[in-house]
Formats: structure tokens, sequence, C-alpha cells
């Protein structure tokens, strides 16, 4: 069951008081750049030893660790002394809203999450805090889905950091003892003639497989459709990302749909199972209203996706959720509500 993080009231640990400040900022779609002050200052108190927290904080030196200036000093003091600092109070009167009026059902029937990425490729934020914000948001399973090698702006995975990634996911399950359940997975991109850009030994072992288009967006309408069509039907593809490409507001400008015959791309979805990616980010909306209506029409499975790129984007999921109802899309037929063993029934298929 989806929901969003309930405030704080009582007093909280410093780190637990920098990742919710943190979290809060960016469910806002706050600039990482801002971010960055309390995530960075958090991943320096989570290793550092108790006792010499305390001694910088009674010593007033907190500024003097690498990694913590005046904002965050203030708020590992605060919370320090056993009150909730002032910073997210603010944020937290200011996030008493849901994101997004609509929709609210289907979110509370969401279990998971096909497509978020990590600081192993271009994510904000190590694996665990990814994991913690979704057990937070009341989700009981994610899919890591960092980039493949071509995305080379993205830090894409190699095979080697790939399979050394798999060893972490494994890790993480154990420590969690079946609370909650991170997949191994892919944002693998789709080359030129729809092949995939990662080896099929390495895509088989992993839980789910999305797929999406990153290069050559304007390539012609028939060249694009064959690629895409190619691209799901090779029986490894579980999702289907961000299907149009299209950018419809945001700091990188926007960008038209690419091109493509959407009834020949969602009909070889249908036949192979292929999920059609609802990508929840504001400035992706993507695909629009009559191709999801479409998709629907030819009996497509859907997932709703935040494609989140920190902790506090995972709540972006709130924006799909409103898109799928309004277009009264049948929830058991979106991936994302299933239950962890019904998903990966269908990934095995
Ligand atoms: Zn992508
Ligand atoms: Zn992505």
């Amino acid at each position: 069951m989806a929901h969003s993080p309930e405030p704080h009231t009582e007093a909280v640990d410093p780190a637990e008081a920098l990742r919710r400040i943190a979290y809060l900022m960016e469910r806002s779609r706050a600039g990482s750049y801002r971010v960055d002050a309390f995530r960075n200052a958090l991943a320096t108190v989570k290793v550092m030893d108790a006792d010499e927290l305390a001694a910088h904080v009674e010593a007033g030196t907190l500024t003097d660790i690498p990694g913590i200036g005046p904002a965050t000093a203030e708020v590992i003091g605060t919370a320090y002394e056993g009150r909730l600092p002032d910073r997210l109070l603010a944020l937290q009167a200011m996030a008493h809203k849901p994101l997004v009026t609509g929709g609210a059902d289907l979110f509370g029937r969401l279990r998971g999450d096909c497509h978020v990425h990590s600081s192993w490729s271009d994510g904000g934020s190590p694996i665990d805090e990814m994991v913690l914000a979704a057990m937070e948001l009341g989700q009981e399973w994610m899919v890591l889905t960092d980039h493949s090698p071509q995305l080379r702006v993205a830090n894409g995975l190699s095979a080697d950091r790939l399979r050394q990634q798999l060893g972490v996911v494994e890790a993480l399950n154990a420590a969690l003892g079946g609370a909650f359940r991170l997949l191994s997975g892919i944002e693998v991109d789709i080359l030129d003639d729809g092949g995939l850009d990662q080896a099929d030994e390495l895509l088989d072992r992993l839980d789910v497989v999305t797929a999406s288009v990153h290069s050559k967006l304007r390539m012609a309408e028939e060249a694009m459709t064959r690629r895409m069509v190619r691209a799901v039907s090779g029986g490894r593809v579980d999702v289907l990302g961000h299907c149009t490409g299209r950018l419809v507001e945001g700091s990188r400008g926007t960008r038209p749909q690419s091109t493509f015959d959407a009834r020949a791309v969602f009909e070889a979805c249908a036949e192979h199972g292929t999920a059609v990616e609802i990508n929840s980010r504001p400035e992706r909306c993507d695909p629009p209203d009559d191709l999801i209506r479409l998709a629907d029409d030819l009996g497509c499975l859907f997932a709703i996706d935040s494609d989140a790129h920190a902790p506090g984007q995972l709540e972006m999921k709130a924006y799909g959720c409103e898109r799928a109802e309004r277009l009264g899309l049948d929830p058991d037929r979106i991936v994302t509500t299933w239950d962890v063993d019904r998903l990966l029934g269908w990934t095995a298929r």
C-alpha cells in the first residue's frame, strides 16, 4: 500500500532529520544542487561515531567536519538537542497535501516500482536510501534499474559493475529479512537496431528488464517502429520505458515525441506480455493520453513507474496514478499493483 510518509511529530535523530528534509525537498522537485548538502551530510553522519558527533555538537565545531555546512549543522544540532528542526517543520507544513488531486485510490493499491535509479548510475542516493524511502512509502518491492553501458553521460553500468551490483542487491535482501524485496534489474538502452545494450546472459539473470530508447530519438518512423517492435519481441523486455521520449516541461527543456507506429509497437507489447510504462515524472508524462488509451484498447499491461533518481521522487508515482485512474485503466492490468510473487511469475514468462 502506497502512502506519503507520516510527518514527524516527535524528536528524531540527526540522520533521520537530514533524511526527511532531503526527501521532502526532492518530493517538491527541488534541484539536486539544493538537496545535495543534506544528502551529503546524511552520508557523513551515517558513518560517524555517535560520541564523535556528540563531541562536535557540544563544542560547536560541526562545520569543521567535511560535508557539513552551516545549514546542515543547524539541523544536526537541533535534532541532537531533542527538538524537530525548523527547516523540517516548515517542509512538513508545505507537504501536508498529496502531490496531485485524483488517483489516490490507485496510489493506495501500488505495491512496487519497475524503474528506479541509484548513485551507481545517475541517481543521487545510494541503494539503501532508495529502499528505505520505498519502505516508508508503504511499498513491498522495487526494481533497481540503473542505466546500461551505452549511456555514458549517466554512468551506465558495465557488465562487470552490474554483476557486482547483483551481489549488493542479494546482500541487502538478506539484511532486510523479507521485510521488503529489492529486485534486480536494469534500464537497458534499446540500440538503433532494436538490440539491447547488455549481454543476454546477464539480462537473463535479472528479475526485471525495463528497456528504453535514449538515443536517435528522431529516427524516421519506419525505422523507429522496427527498432521498438524488435526490442519488445525478443522475449527479454518486461517493461517498455517512456516510449515516446517526449519532454513536456522542466530544466532540460521540451522535446517532441518520437514518431513510430504506436499500434504496431503496442500490438507487439500485448503479444509478448511486455508492459507499457506510464512514466510518472512530470517533465516526461509519457506516454500521452491518446497512446495510453490505444495501449489499453489493444490489451497491454501497464507499469506505473517513478523513474526516481532520488528517494523523494518515488512518490511521483502519484502523478501516474492520477492519469491512469482518469483514463479508466483496470488496476489489475497494472503490474505495479501486483504482489512480488505474481510479478516474478510474470517476468519469468
Ligand atoms: Zn530513461
Ligand atoms: Zn530512468
